[in-house]
C-alpha cells in the first residue's frame, strides 16, 4: 500500500482496509491510497479514494450524570439534591444536518433561548434538539433518539436499545419541552423541529412558540427548587410511587393543565414581544381569545357549559365523546386559549399580578407542596392572588361570556407587555 494517506490506513493479511484511527470529517474528509498486488514479476495497482461523510455530533458538552446522585438531605415529603452545574446551567443547542435547516433559524433559535435565559432566568441546563424531521434520513433521526437516550437513559437505568425503540415516531412530532424528576440531573429537553417554525406567515408566532417551550423548562424546573437552601427537592412520592402519583388523569399531579399550557402561552406572548418589539403579541392573544370564545359558543350550542375548572386535569375527558355534559366532544385546546386568557384576565385585575403569574407562582410552588403534598399548585395560587380558585373560576367563566369588545378591552397593549417586569 502506498500513496498520500497510506500511513493512516492498515491492510490486513485478509485484504481488508481499515482506518487506524476513526476519521473526523471536520479535520479531513478525503483519503487516497494505492494498493498494489505483486506476484512474481507482475504487479497490478489500484488507486482508491475514500470519502468521509459527516455525522452530527453534540454541539456542546452535556451535563453527564450517568446515575442519579445521592440526596444530600431529606424530610418526610422531599429528598434534596445538589448538582454540579447549578452555578451556571448552560443551553446546548444541537443542530442536526444543518444544510436542511434554515440558516436564519439556526441563529435565531440560539439567540431566543439565550435571551430567555438571560432575561427570565434558568435553573437547569437545557439540551435542545433541532432537526428537519420531514427530510432527515432515518439513520440521522435514529441518531437523535440515541443522543437523547444517552443523556437521560442511564439515569433511569433503562436499556439503551429499548429507550431508542420507545421514542415517538418521527415525521409529525410537535415542538415540546420540559424537565422531569428522573432526568433532572442532566437538565431539561427541548425539541424544536423545523416544521414548528415553517408555515407561519407571521414570524412572531414561532418566536412565541419557542418562548413557550423554553418556559416549560423554566416552570418545570422551578417546581423542584427550594430557594432558601439552593437545593432541588424531588417529592418522595414521585420517586418511590411514581405510578400512583404522576401521569394521572383523575387529579392534578403537578400543575393544572390550564396553568401549565396557558401559562407557557401567556409568558410566551410577553417574552416574544419583549425579545422583538415588532412581534404583535396582543394580536396573537386576540386570536387565542377568538379560539376560546369559539369553544364556548360551539359547546353552548350543544347544551354544554365550559368552565376553566374542566381544564385542571379533565380537558381530555371533556374533549372526548365521554363529555359528561352532553356526550359531544369539545373543540380542542381550551387549556391553551382559555388558559392564557384566564391569566390575561388575572393580570387585568392587578398590575402586580404579571410577575406573580410569570415567576412567583413557580417560585413558591416547591415550598407550598412540601407543606401540603399534592396541593402546592392550589395553595400557591390562592396565597399569591388572595382568592380561592373556586372564586377565580366563577369570575373568569363569567368574563368569558361577556362581549368580545369588553374582553378585548382588558388586554394589555404590546408596549405594556414589553414594559411589564417579572423581576423584583
Ligand atoms: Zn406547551
Amino acid at each position: 500500500m502506498s500513496g498520500t494517506d497510506a500511513t493512516a490506513i492498515s491492510l490486513s493479511s485478509g485484504g481488508l482496509l481499515a482506518f487506524k484511527v476513526a476519521p473526523d470529517y471536520e479535520t479531513k474528509n478525503s483519503y487516497s491510497v494505492t494498493v498494489t498486488v505483486t506476484a512474481a514479476s507482475q504487479s497490478v495497482s489500484k488507486a482508491i479514494t475514500i470519502a468521509i461523510t459527516n455525522v452530527n455530533e453534540f454541539a456542546c458538552k452535556q451535563p453527564s450524570y450517568t446515575s442519579k446522585p445521592t440526596a444530600v438531605n431529606s424530610d418526610s415529603n422531599h429528598r434534596y439534591y445538589e448538582y454540579f452545574w447549578q452555578s451556571s446551567p448552560e443551553i446546548c443547542v444541537n443542530l442536526y444536518h444543518t444544510s436542511l435547516l434554515d440558516d436564519s433559524w439556526e441563529t435565531r433559535t440560539v439567540q431566543i433561548l439565550e435571551w430567555a435565559k438571560t432575561n427570565l432566568g434558568l435553573l437547569v441546563p437545557i439540551n435542545a434538539f433541532v432537526m428537519d424531521q420531514k427530510n432527515g434520513s432515518t439513520s440521522e433521526l435514529t441518531q437523535i433518539n440515541n443522543d437523547v437516550c444517552t443523556i437521560w437513559d442511564p439515569l433511569e437505568g433503562r436499556n439503551q436499545t429499548n429507550c431508542v425503540n420507545n421514542q415517538d415516531a418521527w415525521g409529525n412530532r410537535s415542538a415540546a419541552a420540559g424537565v422531569g424528576h428522573k432526568g433532572l440531573p442532566n437538565g431539561g429537553d427541548l425539541f424544536w423541529p423545523q416544521n414548528a417554525w415553517t408555515g407561519h406567515d407571521d414570524i412572531g408566532v414561532p418566536i412565541r412558540i419557542l418562548m413557550h417551550e423554553f418556559y416549560h423548562v423554566y416552570q418545570n424546573s422551578m417546581k423542584f427548587y427550594f430557594e432558601a437552601t439552593s437545593r432541588f427537592g424531588i417529592p418522595v412520592r414521585w420517586e418511590d410511587q411514581e405510578s400512583t402519583y404522576l401521569h394521572h388523569d383523575n387529579f392534578v399531579t403537578v400543575f393544572p393543565n390550564w396553568i401549565e399550557e396557558g401559562g407557557a402561552d401567556f409568558a410566551g406572548f410577553a417574552m416574544a414581544t419583549k425579545y422583538d418589539n415588532s412581534v404583535d403579541a396582543r394580536g396573537q392573544l386576540i386570536e387565542h381569545l377568538d379560539e376560546a370564545r369559539n369553544v364556548i359558543t360551539t359547546a353552548a350550542n350543544n347544551g354544554d357549559t365550559v368552565s376553566l375548572k374542566d381544564y385542571e386535569y379533565q380537558g381530555a375527558l371533556y374533549e372526548s365523546s365521554s363529555n359528561p355534559n352532553n356526550g359531544i366532544g369539545r373543540q380542542k385546546d381550551f387549556q391553551y386559549s382559555g388558559g392564557s386568557m384566564a391569566l390575561a384576565y388575572l393580570w387585568s385585575l392587578d398590575n402586580a399580578n404579571f410577575k406573580k403569574i410569570v415567576v412567583d407562582y413557580y417560585k413558591i410552588y416547591a415550598e407550598q407542596d412540601n407543606l401540603d403534598p399534592g396541593n402546592g399548585w392550589k395553595n400557591a395560587f390562592e396565597s399569591l392572588f388572595g382568592m380561592t380558585l373556586a372564586k377565580f373560576y366563577t369570575d373568569f367563566d363569567a368574563f368569558m361570556r361577556q362581549s368580545r369588545s369588553s374582553q378585548i378591552a382588558i388586554l394589555k397593549t404590546n408596549a405594556e407587555m414589553q414594559s411589564a417586569s417579572w423581576t423584583d
